[in-house]
């Protein structure tokens, strides 16, 4: 650390509403709750649901919030305008990125059966592709370890499905690369960014991805449950029919017409009715991001994550901690990780001393480090601030 007055208290900490003396590193699984959310979900509630009723889906805006959400995250991980929108949860979101992953193989391209996924993925997203497999006779999924993925892209892949930042160890995939691979192959490919959007720079546009998901609720600190977002490469939108086709994802949903026509581009992914309160949330939680630069967020990431492991390795040295994390931390998402035998017990020791990380089984403690409000002072004192 630089001694930086932002780095040493957290880049916009005073917008955020965390407890005094909580030193909270749990970003990763649940953002904190900026400040400006409460009032935004207030006048959402009292001002358009109570006084606008009905008319809040013109005069409030709601009908347009997942384009106007997806435009914010869009700007975040390098997404061309009106390429995001927002609805759904993450699984939901991957079910729909899959199925028009798939759809867009043409007839010659028959030999193409795999789903090529790594043990490093969350396991939603497998259970996804599990679910697909199972359904489709032509599909299987393969999953092999997240160092080879890069040897298994051949011919016979039809979707490479990767998450790019491994929520156990923060192993991040080199996305560039091995969507350059995927696609040399005749491959498509889908990232999940649960654990990139937020956390570092991501450039969708450049690397060519085909499809991306990603979740409100972690560093874009939505709030619980928060809508996830979904991403469709522009000319690949109008390619394929949406395999949920729900009423949102109609050309004209208010023609209430009895067939299905598909609304143009990344439209065509909505479902049902938007979440309108959690939206709200979102939105205002996106705000913090406008004026940050995501090459800055990464400097201080990677300045609290290096400050982390040296403080922890010659503090609790002989305590039987193994980093789990790359030490490189050009090769690590915004987390750290340690082994430690008796981990589920070290971390609810941890969270009643007021340390919030949280515990992968068997044996993973983890720390996410969200430089919006996460700092030095976080690291340095770990018996909390306030000396509770
Ligand atoms: C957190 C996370 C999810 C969560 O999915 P939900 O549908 O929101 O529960 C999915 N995939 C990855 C990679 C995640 O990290």
């Amino acid at each position: 650390m630089n001694g930086d007055s932002a780095q040493a208290a957290g880049l916009k900490r005073s917008e955020f509403d965390l407890p005094d003396g909580l030193v909270y590193l749990d970003g990763n699984s649940l953002g904190a709750l900026p400040r400006a959310v409460a009032a935004r979900i207030d006048g959402a509630v009292k001002a358009e649901w109570g006084r606008m009723l009905i008319r809040g889906w013109n005069q409030a805006g709601w009908v347009d919030l997942p384009a106007r959400v997806g435009g914010k995250i869009a700007k975040l991980i390098g997404a061309p305008d009106a390429s995001v929108m927002v609805g759904d949860s993450t699984s939901v979101n991957v079910f729909k990125a899959l199925n028009a992953a798939l759809d867009l193989m043409s007839d010659t391209e028959s030999g193409r059966t795999v789903i090529l996924s790594d043990s490093g993925n969350f396991p939603t997203d497998l259970y996804i592709a599990q679910g697909i497999a199972g359904a489709q006779d032509r599909w299987q999924l393969k999953i092999v370890d997240p160092d080879e993925v890069a040897g298994a892209i051949d011919e016979s892949v039809a979707v490479l499905m990767l998450t790019e930042v491994d929520y156990r160890t923060g192993r991040l995939h080199d996305m560039a690369a091995l969507s350059a691979a995927a696609h040399r192959a005749g491959a498509r490919v889908i990232w999940d960014l649960a654990h990139s959007a937020g956390a570092l720079p991501v450039d969708l546009g450049n690397v060519e991805a085909d499809f991306a998901v990603g979740c409100g609720y972690k560093y874009l600190n939505g709030g619980p449950g928060a809508p996830a977002f979904i991403y469709v490469r522009p000319d690949h939108a109008d390619r394929f029919g949406p395999r949920i086709s729900g009423w949102f994802g109609h050309e004209a949903p208010f023609a209430f017409d009895q067939h299905f026509r598909p609304a143009s581009g990344v439209q065509r992914m909505m479902v049902g009715t938007p979440p309108v309160l959690s939206l709200s949330a979102l939105d205002t939680a996106l705000d913090l991001w406008a004026d940050v630069d995501m090459h800055e967020i990464r400097a201080m990431s990677i300045a609290l994550s290096q400050l982390f492991i040296a403080e922890v390795e010659s503090r609790c040295a002989g305590f039987g901690l193994r980093l789990a994390s790359p030490r490189d931390p050009q090769r690590r998402g915004s987390q750290v990780s340690f082994r430690h035998a008796e981990g589920y017990a070290v971390m609810q020791a941890l969270i009643s001393g007021n340390v919030i990380g949280d515990f992968r089984a068997p044996d993973i403690i983890r720390f996410g480090f969200a430089p919006l409000y996460n700092s030095a002072d976080d690291v340095r004192q770990p018996t909390g601030r306030s000396g509770r």
